[in-house]
């Protein structure tokens, strides 16, 4: 376990962090990658050849032997390829080597990651780029560089870069408010992302027995265990000493990886967790979440589990998120999104109030999208997760804010109401203004907002470079609007403009309950959308809007929006026909050979019993045979189905159309096999079945 009283040392000692920067460089050329950094300029090949010999000094010295190019492609994971520093001298003996060249860019063969048709399979040429922006760390013996990966033509081909471009979009449109405003020393602001990970971890045996945990990451059959989370004795319960071990281990990984490890607590589903980190740059956070998830596994296969990051592994109970707690803050180190004590008057914070309120509402088609993958599709509007309608709880007082702005009416701040809980003892303190509100897809917290709406799977730089971009769009709006009045005049004007805004965009307030079937219907009245699948959000990804969105703030050129369209309809299509497949191969094979033996079984009972005694009923048995063969006459009926279905699902070539089919009819063919599969299984005793069941998976962690 860590020494606690070395943490604050070993906190990063794997990370070529700032202070190794500082300690180890020449002074100019430490000044020549923070100015890269900061400003974004050019770094001159002879900075990065000081850089690249520095840190394999200091990479060596902490084991490396090799170094590695580390990047997002659209898969959703991370991506690298490891070259060794050794450099033969030709006597037999080698150097260790890295150039500037080898830091700055790399040149992996691009033509087996997705492209959407970006490139030719002949063209397969890729370029990486180095992030300064985001520390070198080592990991298993390499130095991992953080890079952006490009096409030979220059297109985006990962995560990272439209991200990058996202933030400096959002930054330059929010200094020029903020300047015009009268914050004239701000020259860029930072997205801060905080994503707090939720994940289950089951016995490493259990997972390896089941086919759909291994293929597809969920369980596709399974009979409910007798219990499940009703009892509520889960959510912030006692962590169990193996549990907490494995947590204890994953903190201290990270640590050491300079990744901020804060909170950690059992969540509301039996073998549910969740781990929450200090909150980042944008883009560091994303990368720090990739790698979290990477750590998680590799932690959680030490200490003999599986770590389950899918939406949703288990029917019946609730499914994993990741909520994307999101902030601006300027360089002057103002927080945007923070009300202060006057709220009402604090006139930054009620134009980023409702810049953010304004591209919610105007881009909610996108906002869900950016969030959509077959595993969340699942877990969003299931009563667990928020509805798959975007809409935003600001808590009562701002509310009250709000509508004093736009009815440009006086506003009176509430009191602060002083705590009592009945006990002497017990200390006194404030109230908080607002509850919380568990059930809203896109909650203010304080002085951040918390989008809920991202599964655990999935990278959250989407739901990022979504968000960013929008926010920075009605930024513009709201600079061409007060930009045409004179300093004196703004300080009236401001309030006039936010008021049209908030008129026309406060229909996706809503500070009840997002689970209720009474704010579907609400929903629809106010116009908002409700897209439930990714098939369903697609198109608005290619609309005029979108792609004018994207093009004017240079996110995304048109071609690589298109090659997004195709890359996200692709993988959902092949994900459930992966689903599919492996379902068919687990009821026909394993379950049905569960069944057949055990019906073996009732049947040789039944005619013993009845051989050797006389006027005996075997009722029981002959009940269960019975029934068992019902489910599984009904359940090989829907699995001839699925099969027939599925091979018409691969022969539709419009992209759409079969992710289309796929959610329609694959989806429905696959809950009918389910639902007489887990009847089926329900009669089944645990011993004839050669996978663990939803009760031992579920309940037997220590
Ligand atoms: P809550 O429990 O209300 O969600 P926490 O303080 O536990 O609040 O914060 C949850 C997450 O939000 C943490 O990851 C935290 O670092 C992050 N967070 C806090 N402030 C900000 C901010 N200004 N920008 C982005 N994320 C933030
Ligand atoms: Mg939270």
């Amino acid at each position: 376990m860590i020494d606690a009283s070395k943490l604050t040392e070993e906190f990063g000692c794997l990370v070529f962090n700032d202070k190794i920067m500082r300690e180890r460089l020449p002074k100019d050329i430490y000044k020549a990658v923070h100015k890269t950094i900061e400003k974004g300029t050019h770094l001159e090949l002879d900075v990065a050849n000081t850089v690249a010999a520095v840190m394999k000094e200091w990479a060596i010295e902490n084991g490396a032997t090799h170094f590695t190019h580390w990047f997002q492609p659209m898969t959703g994971l991370t991506a690298e390829k490891h070259d060794s520093f050794i450099s033969p001298t030709g006597d037999g003996s080698v150097l260790m080597e890295f150039s500037g060249k080898e830091l700055v860019k790399g040149e992996p063969d691009a033509s087996s990651f997705p492209s959407g048709g970006l490139r030719a399979t002949f063209e397969a040429r890729g370029y990486t780029a180095w992030d300064p922006s985001s520390p070198a760390f080592i990991k298993d013996g390499s130095l991992y560089i953080p890079t952006a990966f490009c096409s030979y033509g220059g297109e985006a081909l990962d995560k990272k870069t439209p991200l990058l471009r996202s933030m400096d979009a959002l930054s330059k449109e929010a200094v020029k408010v903020l300047n015009l405003l009268g914050y004239k020393d701000v020259a860029r602001v930072d997205t801060t992302i905080g994503s707090e990970q939720e994940y289950f971890l089951i016995d490493k045996d259990f997972y390896k027995q089941r086919k759909d945990l291994l293929f597809t990451g969920r369980t596709l059959i399974g009979a409910p265990a007798s219990k499940g989370q009703e009892m509520e004795d889960h959510y912030f319960g006692v962590i169990k000493p193996k549990v907490s071990a494995y947590m204890h281990d994953l903190d201290e990984e990270l640590w050491k990886l300079g990744i901020p490890a804060k909170t950690k607590h059992n969540e509301v589903a039996p073998s549910q967790h969740e781990l929450a980190p200090v909150f980042e740059t944008a883009n560091v956070a994303v990368d720090h979440n990739q790698l979290t998830m990477e750590v998680m596994k590799k932690v959680a296969d030490k200490h003999n589990y599986a770590c389950l990051l899918h939406e949703k592994p288990f029917e019946g109970i609730n499914g994993s998120g990741k909520h994307n707690n999101w902030s601006v803050c300027t360089d002057t180190g103002m927080n945007l999104l923070d009300p202060g004590k006057t709220p009402a008057e604090n006139i930054p914070f009620l134009v980023f109030l409702t810049a953010v309120i304004a591209a919610v509402d105007e881009y909610a088609p996108i906002l869900r999208l950016s969030v959509a993958s077959a595993g969340n599709d699942h877990r969003l509007g299931g009563n667990e997760a928020p509805p798959a309608i975007v809409s935003i709880f600001v808590g009562d007082e701002l509310a009250q804010v709000i509508k004093s702005v736009e009815e440009g009416t006086a506003y009176h701040s509430v009191a602060k109401v002083q705590m009592g809980m009945g006990a002497d003892v017990l200390p006194h303190f404030t109230k908080d203004n607002t509850d919380r509100n568990r059930t809203s897809p896109f909650a203010f917290t304080g002085n951040k907002f918390e989008f809920r709406m991202p599964g655990s799977a999935v990278s959250v730089a989407n739901a990022n470079i979504v968000l960013n971009t929008a926010v920075a769009e009605i930024l513009t709006r709201l600079y061409e609007k007060l930009s045409k009045y004179s300093e004196t005049e703004l300080k009236d004007k401001v309030l006039e403009v936010l008021q049209e805004e908030l008129k026309e965009h406060k229909r996706v307030l809503f500070n009840g309950n997002g689970y209720s079937d009474e704010w579907v219907a609400e929903a629809e009245k106010r116009g908002l959308p409700n897209l439930k699948s990714l098939p369903e959000a697609m198109p608005y990804w290619i609309k005029d809007e979108s792609i004018n969105l994207f093009t004017k703030h240079k996110i995304f050129t048109e071609e690589e929006i298109r090659s997004r369209y195709d890359i996200l309809l692709e993988n959902y299509s092949k994900s459930i026909h992966i689903e599919a497949l492996t379902m068919e191969e687990m009821v026909r094979k394993d379950l049905t050979e569960g069944i057949i033996s055990y019906e073996k079984d009732l049947t040789s009972e039944i005619l013993q019993k009845k051989s050797v005694l006389e006027g005996a009923y075997g009722k029981l048995e002959s009940g269960i045979l019975k029934e068992l063969d019902e489910a599984s006459e009904k359940m090989g009926q829907a699995l001839a189905k699925l099969t027939e279905d599925t091979k018409a699902a691969e022969e539709k070539a419009d992209l759409l159309e079969q992710a289309s089919f796929y959610k329609e009819q694959i989806l429905t063919d696959m809950d009918e096999v389910r639902k007489y599969a887990d009847k089926a299984e329900a009669l089944v005793p645990d011993k004839y079945l050669s996978y663990p069941t939803y009760g031992q998976m579920l309940f037997s962690l220590r």
